[in-house]
């Protein structure tokens, strides 16, 4: 903890180092819609870095027991209502029920602004980042006078924050207040990345204000937060009484206006092919990852070379390899809903997606994690953070080997069986053969079209299109000719035929085209073929 309160001291001047200027240049590119969107990611993650460092220093404070209370008289009800304004507007954008239900009471209070701002800041933020569009956010305060059993002693003010949002399923209710716990995230919508300390904090600062916390939740009904804490200057230590009056400004609209953005983001979900450019020569490129910074950057960033698809989770992932069949998926690993190794292993266990190549992002490093991925079939592997040019040659690297295997493949269909070995899995493989037998027994068959092979091969046609093109670099009707002028070749090669029987096993009738393909495989026609074979 003293280690990294050392460094959080450190980090706060580089980060406002990079907040304040990026505003000007945010106001310098305010009609670049291209710029401005790079330009807020970086300026929602400098913020949220900001707010973590800030709490993990609050955090520090209370364990040196140097979070010392400045309580001063003021007008508490009338603070509690500027802080519920403070998200009205949010609540609007997101129509939002959202209710302050109070009866103001002639009474003296005494309190600490900027702690019961942390407090509610963190409460009503929690509520908005679990409640869904259209749901409800009530906020109740009471100035109780007089005992209720159970309770902290009156007279206290009880401050509820109820929301009609996902819930806290009972097994995390004990634990909900713990330092870093983190409910699992197994909500598809809670796009946040948790740090799970907001909670803890909460809870250490309503300790320090001699109060008390307690939570109530149902999954799929709810949740309601109440936070009970003495008002009166009698309860604080005399050491903890300011004499200056309540500072009533609210600061908490930055924090408000980040977490606007990230709520905004969440519903607009991902990008799917409709807003694909319709750029053929491009190969599709998936990229899997749940943050949705990290993949809107990359999606910007590699839109220039690829038509780029992106999905929230591996399970969305799946769906979309097997519609769209990418030419190469990136993807991170720990996601919400199906996690990138799970993805990896359904792509691969699918004739239909087991060809494409899947580069994995982790955080870990690890060997562990790589062998896991390597087992699961994942061609290749990039550490968090990476640099993005690091990124981009690594898949151009493996795009580019894919079309040298498909070359070397074409370039001599007798030696195809054995150069598959290496370069493509084992389905793959398997894949590759069938398809060659499933042409090869209705080879005779001179309208034979890749609309049968495919539901032989129980695919869909456009799924078997792309799928040979990806394996082989060659379109399927090329790829049937191929086999059929191999045939031919191991037919010839027998010295059992003549050309007009070898022409009627293959299913070609017209002796100019066959002698054309034949020169196209081989370089050169069957007559010459044969003679050259005789000399050796
Ligand atoms: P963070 O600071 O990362 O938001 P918290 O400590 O505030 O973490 O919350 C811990 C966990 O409790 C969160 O991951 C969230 O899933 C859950 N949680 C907190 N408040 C609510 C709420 N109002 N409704 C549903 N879940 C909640």
């Amino acid at each position: 903890m003293r280690f990294f309160t050392n460094i959080s001291h450190e980090f706060r001047t580089p980060l406002t180092l990079i907040i304040d200027p990026l505003e000007q240049l945010m106001q310098n590119f305010k009609d670049d819609k291209n710029a401005r969107n790079t330009l807020s990611i970086i300026n929602r993650n400098a913020q949220r870095l900001l707010h973590l460092i800030n709490q993990l220093l609050y955090f520090r404070r209370i364990e040196n027991g140097k979070l010392k209370l400045s309580v001063s008289k003021g007008n508490l009800f009338q603070y509690l209502g500027g802080i519920f304004e403070s998200f009205q507007e949010l609540a609007e954008h997101q129509q939002i029920d959202y209710q302050f239900l109070a009866e103001e009471q002639n009474v003296e209070t005494w309190f600490d602004t900027e702690k019961i701002e942390n407090i509610l800041y963190n409460l009503l933020s929690n509520a908005f980042k679990n409640t869904p569009v259209s749901g409800s956010i009530i906020m109740s305060v009471n100035f109780v006078q007089s005992e209720i059993e159970n309770y902290i002693p009156a007279p206290f003010v009880s401050i509820c924050i109820k929301d009609s949002g996902s819930g806290i399923a009972k097994e995390h209710l004990p634990h909900i207040f713990d330092r870093f716990y983190k409910v699992g995230q197994t909500n598809s919508e809670n796009s946040f990345s948790s740090s799970g300390i907001g909670l803890a904090l909460t809870y250490e600062i309503v300790q320090a204000l001699h109060g008390e916390i307690r939570v109530e939740s149902e999954p799929e009904k709810g949740s309601s937060f109440t936070v009970c804490i003495p008002y009166t200057n009698d309860r604080f230590g005399t050491d903890e009484i300011s004499q200056t009056a309540a500072l009533t400004d609210i600061n908490i609209e930055d924090r408000v206006n980040v977490l606007k953005e990230q709520l905004i983001i969440k519903e607009s979900g991902y990008e799917t092919e409709d807003e694909m450019p319709d750029d053929n020569s491009k190969p599709i490129l998936l990229i899997v990852e749940d943050n949705f910074d990290l993949r809107s950057f990359l999606m910007q960033t590699l839109r220039s070379g690829y038509r780029v698809l992106g999905a929230e989770n591996g399970r969305i992932g799946f769906e979309i390899a097997c519609k769209e069949i990418p030419d190469i998926i990136i993807s991170d690993i720990m996601m919400p809903v199906m996690d990138g190794i799970e993805m990896c292993k359904l792509i691969k266990l699918d004739v239909s997606t087991s060809h494409i190549p899947v580069v994995l992002l982790t955080a870990k490093g690890s060997s562990y994690d790589q062998k896991i991925g390597y087992d699961v079939g994942a061609d290749s592997y990039l550490t968090k953070p990476f640099s993005i040019n690091v990124l981009k040659s690594r898949l151009k690297n493996i795009l580019n080997a894919r079309k040298k295997y498909s070359l070397s493949e074409s370039s001599g269909f007798k030696q195809k069986r054995e150069l598959l070995n290496e370069s493509i899995g084992e389905l793959d493989k398997k894949f590759l053969k069938n398809l060659t037998d499933a042409i090869e027994e209705n080879l005779e068959d001179e309208e034979l079209n890749i609309s049968y092979i495919a539901a032989q091969l129980n695919m869909s046609h456009s799924t078997l299109y792309r799928k040979i093109k990806a394996l082989t670099n060659l379109t399927a009707n090329e790829y049937i000719r191929k086999v059929r002028i191999n045939f031919a070749e191991q037919l010839l090669l027998t010295g059992q035929y003549n050309i007009s029987e070898i022409m009627y096993r293959i299913g070609i009738n017209s002796s100019s085209y066959f002698r054309q393909c034949f020169k196209e495989e081989f370089g050169m026609i069957p007559s010459e073929y044969l003679q050259k074979l005789k000399e050796n």
